[in-house]
């Protein structure tokens, strides 16, 4: 049914989240190996952290990025990427700050949370690989003001432009599908309701429910998104 729908949908927009990346070896959030089992997101990945608790701020994208630097994208991000070449999708809206979407090769993509892949100065907000941060004295700017990853903290808003193509994307979706988000991040899952409220055939991929299930036109739970995606490819 999945496959059918895609290659009758006009403008598909895909809308990934941490669930996305398992595969490729990074814990998500939420589920039961996730990364805020053992800690607390809103000491860490916040503002707050940010000012007050540096030290801890750094040590936890120190290895974030150092994790993200020994993996990367799996067959089901690589099997997106060619169905953008294909036409068969045409926007991706992702939570993610892995970066992964785009080193497979998709193109038209929205980071609503930022990437970890980049660095900005607090001071001149000059921009370095976010590798940067494993080297020594890499959290200082050649200006000598602090590096912070370009992602979203708590307690922070997210990027106009992304939010921006994110909504004008989801406006034109007469198919929108959702790849491993447990959609309880506000805003980020306004978009799925948005997209159904406008017309759209709302699929839900996600390993365990999500609290958007009973308006989805299609919820495929207890399967990994690359199966999923390798057998629709096989019926495309
Ligand atoms: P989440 O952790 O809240 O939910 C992930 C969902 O994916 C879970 O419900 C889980 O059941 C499902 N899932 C896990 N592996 C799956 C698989 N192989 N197949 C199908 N479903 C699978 O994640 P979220 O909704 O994206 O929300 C959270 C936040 O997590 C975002 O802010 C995002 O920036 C951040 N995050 C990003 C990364 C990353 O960039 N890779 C990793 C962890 C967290």
């Amino acid at each position: 049914m999945l496959a059918q729908w895609l290659k009758e949908s006009k403008h598909t927009v895909v809308f990934s989240g941490a669930g996305m990346s398992t595969e490729s070896g990074i814990p998500d959030f939420r589920s039961k190996q996730g990364l805020w089992r053992h800690k607390d997101p809103t000491k860490l990945a916040s503002t707050y952290a940010l000012m007050h608790n540096r030290e801890e701020f750094v040590q936890f994208y120190q290895s974030r990025i150092e994790t993200l630097s020994q993996y990367g994208p799996h067959a089901g991000h690589e099997r997106l990427a060619t169905w953008e070449k294909e036409g068969l999708i045409n926007y991706i809206i992702t939570q993610n700050v892995d970066h992964f979407h785009q080193q497979a090769g998709s193109v038209h993509v929205a980071e609503l949370h930022g990437t970890i892949n980049r660095l900005r100065c607090q001071g001149c907000e000059k921009e370095y690989p976010g590798t940067r941060y494993l080297q020594a004295g890499g959290t200082i700017c050649t200006c000598g003001q602090f590096l912070r990853p370009c992602v979203v903290l708590f307690g922070e808003a997210l990027p106009k432009e992304a939010l921006r193509a994110a909504e004008r994307e989801t406006l034109c979706a007469d198919l929108f599908i959702v790849l491993g988000s447990s959609l309880q991040v506000s805003p980020a899952n306004f978009f799925p309701q948005l997209a159904k409220q406008n017309g759209a055939t709302l699929v839900i991929i996600n390993m365990e429910p999500t609290p958007l299930d009973g308006i989805a036109d299609l919820v495929i739970h207890d399967r990994k998104i690359g199966d999923v995606l390798a057998e629709i490819d096989q019926k495309l």
